[in-house]
């Protein structure tokens, strides 16, 4: 791992969006997280919006059908937006497919809404006060779409392996998670266990030395659980500081 320091992680919520402004040097890392999803990866220039990642000019540009590490990405007009510096997936991405909207979900028959790329990308872009955009044809980071001989397309699970799915656990009330959610922009689950039974059980209730007395307190900890259900690592008396780096290398390892 290099010695990148982390600014913020953002997690996304299934059938969401989100964006980030970046400044020309920053990275970014789009991180798989259950394993086998895909997302559509926009770029758009903050200075002029009309100016954006266009996946079939990059295709002329590197010659490739595919994002592959080391090559670039370039916009509508023809300059580099976004550089592809590693990868640690079995490296299947698609640049072939109109990201999916309202249309083509009624035209699956779905019935009433569903959530699409297109509105998570003009609602993002919203708030960044952008409400007129272009849809330009985005990079489906995970998503395996090989293409045959003849020219045919087959949709393919993604390759990914896991990441993990975070749960926080605490005593508080359910109305005081979602203003601790609100506050800090959480957007994995926190639970509540009121009785905590479920913190007992995990190691994470128990006696501490609290402002020189004895008392039963919270003990942060972090549980890995695997697919099977089974515990495979507990951290006790977590201090915060690498913790999460350590966590997601331990993830990698199982995966
Ligand atoms: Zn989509």
């Amino acid at each position: 791992m290099s010695a990148v320091e982390v600014q913020e992680s953002i997690q996304i919520p299934a059938r969401e969006g989100r964006g980030v402004q970046l400044k020309a040097g920053q990275r970014f890392r789009c991180i798989d997280v259950e394993g086998k999803q895909c997302g559509d990866l926009f770029a758009f220039c903050s200075d002029n919006v009309r100016e954006y990642h266009s996946a079939e000019h990059t295709r002329v540009w590197n010659d490739n059908l595919f994002p592959r590490v080391g090559e670039q990405f370039v916009t509508n007009r023809r300059r580099p937006i976004l550089t592809f510096l590693a990868d640690d997936t079995p490296g299947r991405h698609d640049m072939l497919i109109a990201a999916c909207d309202p249309t083509r979900f009624e035209l699956l028959g779905c019935e009433g809404w569903h959530a699409s790329c297109q509105e998570n990308l003009q609602k993002v872009m919203a708030g960044f006060g952008h409400e007129d955009i272009e849809i330009p044809q985005p990079i489906n980071v995970f998503t395996n779409l090989p293409v045959g001989a003849d020219g045919s397309l087959s949709w393919e699970p993604a390759l990914t392996k896991a990441g993990a799915v975070v749960l926080g656990v605490s005593k508080d009330s359910i109305a005081s998670h979602c203003k601790f959610r609100d506050k800090f922009k959480l957007n994995f689950a926190l639970l509540s266990d009121p009785d905590g039974k479920v913190l007992e059980a995990y190691g994470a209730w128990g006696d501490k030395v609290m402002y020189g007395k004895k008392m039963k307190g919270i003990i942060r900890s972090t549980v890995l659980i695997d697919k099977d259900g089974k515990v495979v690592k507990h951290w006790p008396k977590v201090s915060v500081k690498g913790h999460a780096e350590e966590v997601i290398e331990t993830v990698k390892a199982l995966a």
